[in-house]
């Protein structure tokens, strides 16, 4: 394959200061082709579902998230013909929904899994050195609170007798053992903490990751090396061998007819979808797996001010949630209750929302109100089943253990499930193995541990970079909205593919203006995502390729339609697709809100309204007859980029959805999924 980075790019067009500025301020080596044309594997999506249609492979994988990512990349790198397909997009399942920590996971050593510890913080560090422009170090403060300046003692040594541990388990690899801080210390860090309980802190190192950027990555890097994945393309049925093994599965991609894949074997990643799929080929079994819903909630920082993360004693429960800062806003979360409603639509509730917020309000002398809440997220542990017969710690699923199983069923369906998005490669390296002995093969070595990520490349920032950075005065300073911020920005995002994405920019500067108004992702992502990260719809750029929902939701649904226009060109949809694609990601998002309880967000979005063909032929004649209206529309078909970085009009409130929490009592049960497709004429679904 040619050298796609042969040449240097340079910046032109009207915006050039400001996109000199960014093209300077570059973290990495600036030499890329005019095409931003991926260098290896195959990422597009028509071409591998001819494969996938045509080809025999050693082991098909089911489930696009961290855990069919994992086994993808490990069989690719071993050599074995690969295929993965994601019914829906790649983490949009549990996979995008952590609370995003790549961590030894401090509290299981109360629950005495010293083992599973270890393993968290050495795949921790595998992590930190395979993909260090994705896996970035996070300081974590626990603040001890007590009364006229006494801590606990019991409970300062609990925290003190299990930080030893966590740094003599593998926590200090990262660079840092534990320290004790002073009362101001950590208000320095921590500064609306009650300041008439807290006493005293400790700060320990921990890291955190982009959990779908993560995912994609290392979907892209089993491309990389052979493996052939799609997204939107679910497995409905297996095939069988006439021995009644299974040899393959039936497929149905989305926009394209039904098919088979052929497999030596199967594996089953699905999450907590497991059992559903289990059900394609054994006949009805104890469930294996209990989900644990967990939610988060982002608010901004200047309400909840935190530079570095923090772990909240939760009153009267004993658990944490944590706050971690997150550009300008800081997360705070989760939740770990059962979930026995619908696998594919787990609810935000409004007691999850008050769950977090009492337990963030009662260390902090500034509360934090449901008005504050700029973005949610609920997702669903995929957890192991204790299993019949044996002893289970507790009924509550935050005891229950984050290990994994990999097991096989009669018929030669491989099922990995549990564990955590820190442990998926260690995961994937037991699955692998398993299939490697079905296959009859003789062992082939499992190379991950050393392999590093794509866009891991020299011009991926160093460790050392990293935590300077994260100490305040590192390599990737900047102002918020400054060229430096913005290179910073796709550095730790795409790595050294990072001129890749800029050099979509090349003839289009426009492409450097924000994707949603107030947030630091770019439009060029969108086209990036779509071009190369095999993007198909609103939600999988503004949910999973960025994260600009989590961050500002009532922004981002607001935002839709400029999106839908920016990568309308890109997915072949139609003006009217793109209306209707906006329209359903604008009314999910206030769907999702009104359920939490999130009232006057819901009611800040203005869904576009949909237009039927008369209102479209009227419009159409009106647009005829007024020259300026004939002119703006020219304008918009020049620069969708450009009214993507426009703040969105307000909706009138007449036009605005009202409140729905009254009109809405699926904030308490689940609520059927609105349609998805597009119910009228002129706004077909693309
Ligand atoms: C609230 C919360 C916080 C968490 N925080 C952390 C954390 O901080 N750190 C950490 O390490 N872990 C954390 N976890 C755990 C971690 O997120 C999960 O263990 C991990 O993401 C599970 O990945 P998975 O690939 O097994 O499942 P998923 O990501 O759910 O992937 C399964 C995939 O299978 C697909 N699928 C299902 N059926 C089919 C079919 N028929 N055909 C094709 N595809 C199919 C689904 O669409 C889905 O994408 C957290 C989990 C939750 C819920």
């Amino acid at each position: 394959m040619a050298d796609d980075r042969a040449h240097p790019v340079r910046p032109t067009g009207p915006d050039a200061p400001g996109l000199r500025g960014l093209w300077q301020a570059s973290l990495v080596p600036l030499t890329v082709t005019d095409t931003g044309a991926p260098s290896r594997g195959s990422f597009d999506r028509d071409a591998n579902l001819h494969r996938l249609a045509t080809e025999h492979f050693d082991v098909l994988v089911v489930g696009g998230g961290i855990t069919g990512a994992g086994v993808a990349l490990d069989a690719a790198s071993r050599g074995l013909r690969t295929a993965l397909v994601e019914r829906d997009d790649f983490a949009s399942g549990t996979s995008s929904k952590s609370s995003k920590m790549v961590h030894g996971g401090l509290r299981y050593l109360q629950q005495n899994e010293f083992g599973l510890v270890y393993e968290n913080l050495a795949e921790r560090q595998r992590l930190l050195d395979n993909a260090p422009h994705l896996v970035t170090p996070l300081p974590f403060i626990i603040p001890l609170f007590g009364r006229d300046g006494v801590v606990n003692r019991n409970v300062a040594r609990v925290y003190r007798s299990a930080l030893w541990l966590y740094d003599l388990t593998g926590g200090v690899r990262i660079g840092h053992r534990h320290q004790n801080l002073s009362r101001d210390e950590v208000l320095a860090h921590m500064p609306t903490l009650r300041v008439d309980r807290l006493v005293a802190g400790f700060l320990y190192w921990d890291a955190r990751a982009d959990d779908a950027r993560l995912t994609l990555t290392v979907v892209r890097t089993a491309a990389d090396h052979g493996a052939v994945v799609v997204n939107h393309a679910k497995v409905v049925s297996f095939t069988h061998e006439p021995s009644g093994n299974v040899d393959g599965a039936r497929v149905e991609p989305d926009g394209g007819e039904p098919f088979v894949i052929r497999a030596s074997v199967v594996v089953s990643a699905t999450g907590v979808w497991a059992d559903q799929v289990r059900s394609l080929d054994e006949s009805t079994q104890a469930p294996s797996i209990r989900p644990a819903k967990g939610i988060h909630v982002t608010v901004p920082a200047s309400v909840f001010p935190c530079d570095y993360a923090a772990v909240i004693p939760v009153p009267h429960d004993h658990r944490s949630i944590f706050a971690v800062p997150w550009g300008d806003e800081v997360y705070l979360g989760t939740t770990d209750t059962a979930w026995d409603g619908p696998l594919d639509d787990p609810i935000c509730l409004p007691e999850d929302v008050d769950y977090v917020l009492d337990a963030a309000n009662a260390m902090v002398d500034r509360k934090v109100t449901r008005d504050d809440v700029t973005g949610i997220w609920a997702g669903l542990r995929p957890l192991l089943a204790p299993v019949a017969g044996k002893h289970a710690p507790s009924e509550r699923t935050a005891d229950l253990s984050r290990r994994h199983t990999v097991r096989t069923s009669p018929e030669g369906v491989v099922t990995v499930t549990g564990g955590k998005l820190t442990t998926y490669r260690k995961m994937a390296q037991d699955t692998v193995d398993e299939v490697v002995g079905r296959l009859g093969r003789r062992p082939l070595k499992c190379v991950t541990p050393d392999l590093p990520l794509h866009g891991a490349g020299p011009g991926a920032k160093s460790r050392r970079g990293r935590i300077a950075a994260v100490d305040g005065g590192g390599d990737t300073a900047g102002a918020p909205g400054s060229a430096v911020a913005a290179a910073a920005h796709l550095a730790g995002r795409y790595g050294d593919d990072t001129p890749r994405v800029l050099a979509l920019t090349k003839d289009r500067p426009e492409l450097l203006d924000p994707l949603v108004p107030g947030l630091p992702y770019l439009a060029v992502e969108a086209v990036y995502a779509v071009r190369h990260e095999m993007a198909r719809d609103l939600p999988d750029v503004l949910d999973r390729r960025t994260r600009a929902v989590l961050h500002d939701a009532v922004g981002t649904a607001n935002a839709a339609s400029s999106v839908a226009a920016l990568i309308a060109p890109e997915l072949g949809w139609t003006p009217a697709q793109a209306r209707a694609a906006a329209r359903r990601y604008a009314a999910e998002v206030q769907r999702t809100l009104a359920r939490a309880g999130l009232d006057r967000q819901a009611g800040a979005i203005a869904v576009p309204e949909a237009r039927t063909k008369q209102a479209a032929t009227t419009t159409k004649t009106a647009a005829a007859k007024a020259p300026a209206a004939k002119k703006a529309a020219a304008a918009t078909k020049a620069s969708p980029a450009k009214r993507a970085a426009q703040p969105t009009k307000k909706a009138s409130p007449a036009k605005r959805t009202p409140p729905t929490r009254k009109a809405a009592p699926a904030t308490r049960a689940p609520a059927p999924t609105p349609p998805h497709r597009s119910d009228t004429p002129e706004e077909p679904t693309p």
